[in-house]
């Protein structure tokens, strides 16, 4: 039996000839135009007026704290339910982090938690719309309006998550992407700064070229010291024809959530990613949560899918139980849910045979644990 991945991206006709193309002919005076088509193709479709594509979603969540002057003696508020890479710009620029819990339902910040976690040095909140579940959007962006502190979007893995018909990553002071080999969309590796503000859209571009400006006349003059986060044309030839099919990768990967929905909800004590009425969620990630009392653990679950030759995808661990940072176990939900949950695969070209292996391998664990 193949292995079921977690994820794969899905490569047609359209990205082999882009990417060919560009290699033939994107270099010299071409050299960008893969590029200019990425940025201006996704500002079309985040109906947003900025983009900068980079080199990751990473970078681009640093460019925009660092064009936002963020540094040592600001804080920085986010879930302690997040990817590393949403935090490790926040340490490299200096600035400190507030964890603060998740909502059980969404598994996405809890933005009570965030209003009591202000203080006068919070000088941003990040919403991350974990995997493709939307964050509550109106209460944090009437947070951000009644403390006057921005909220910046990590989309990563909300890229077809839609808010009250505003596309993830659109709605804050700035939005990132990610275009990595798992993400929806991808580049193999990649990222996308998106904002509508121009003052700071001319900072990152800055930024994000060695610190040169665009108006600048002279070549090799920087005026301060920036970075080097930016995307290749080669990869943004293959982002502009995965752009281009954007609506078939996002219902597939809907297409598949429902599926495990359909097959796996069979009880009020198991939880999958939540479809909020005049939202629709990107699905990502199809992930399962178990009931407290089930008795269904992490490592229970881990064990079933290898067993099965299925690539088994633990829920991220509260950051706060990293190595560096201090242990914060009073954010609840963050430290219960991954102990009893497991992200499942979903890729455009799985098979039905492929889903049908998760679920039984799921029903097996139902048998023993839920419809004893
Ligand atoms: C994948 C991911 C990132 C990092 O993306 P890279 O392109 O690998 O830098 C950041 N935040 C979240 C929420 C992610 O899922």
């Amino acid at each position: 039996m193949d292995k079921v991945l977690y994820s794969k991206p899905s490569m047609g006709e359209l990205e082999f000839e882009f990417a060919l193309d560009a290699l033939h002919n994107g270099w010299g005076s071409n050299c960008y135009d893969y590029i200019i088509e990425f940025e201006k193709a996704f500002c079309l479709h985040l109906d947003v007026p900025f983009t900068v594509a980079t080199s990751s979603c990473t970078g681009a969540l640093q460019l925009g704290l660092a064009g936002m002057g963020i540094g040592p003696g600001d804080e920085i508020i986010l879930a302690e339910t997040n990817w590393i890479a949403t935090v490790a710009p926040i340490i490299h620029l200096g600035a400190t982090p507030i964890f603060v819990d998740i909502d059980p339902f969404n598994w996405c910040i809890n933005p009570s938690m965030v209003e009591k976690a202000i203080t006068n040095k919070t000088r941003a909140i990040i919403a991350t719309h974990l995997y493709g579940n939307l964050c509550d959007m109106d209460y944090l962006l009437n947070i951000g309006h009644k403390y006057n502190i921005p909220i910046i979007e990590d989309a990563a893995q909300a890229i077809g998550s839609v808010w009250k018909g505003k596309k993830a990553g659109s709605m804050g002071k700035f939005g990132t992407f990610s275009f990595h080999g798992s993400k929806t969309i991808s580049t193999g590796e990649g990222g996308m700064f998106v904002t509508s503000d121009p003052d700071l859209f001319e900072s990152v571009l800055t930024l994000s070229n060695h610190g040169r400006c665009k108006k600048e006349k002279r070549q090799f003059w920087p005026k301060f010291i920036g970075y080097k986060f930016k995307m290749s044309n080669l990869q943004a030839a293959i982002g502009c024809a995965q752009l281009k099919r954007i609506d078939e990768l996002v219902s597939r990967k809907r297409e598949i959530l429902s599926t495990y929905r359909e097959k796996l909800c069979v009880s009020d004590r198991i939880k999958m990613n939540p479809d909020i009425p005049e939202t629709i969620n990107g699905a990502w990630m199809p992930t399962i949560v178990f009931g407290t009392k089930t008795g269904v653990s992490r490592e229970i679950l881990l064990n079933a899918f290898r067993a099965s030759n299925i690539d088994a995808r633990p829920f991220f661990y509260p950051l706060s139980s990293l190595p560096m940072f201090d242990k914060k176990p009073e954010n609840i939900h963050a430290w219960s849910i991954p102990d009893r949950a497991i992200n499942l695969p979903s890729y455009h070209d799985m098979t039905s045979q492929d889903i049908n292996r998760v679920c039984s391998t799921l029903n097996q664990i139902f048998k023993k644990f839920i419809n004893k």
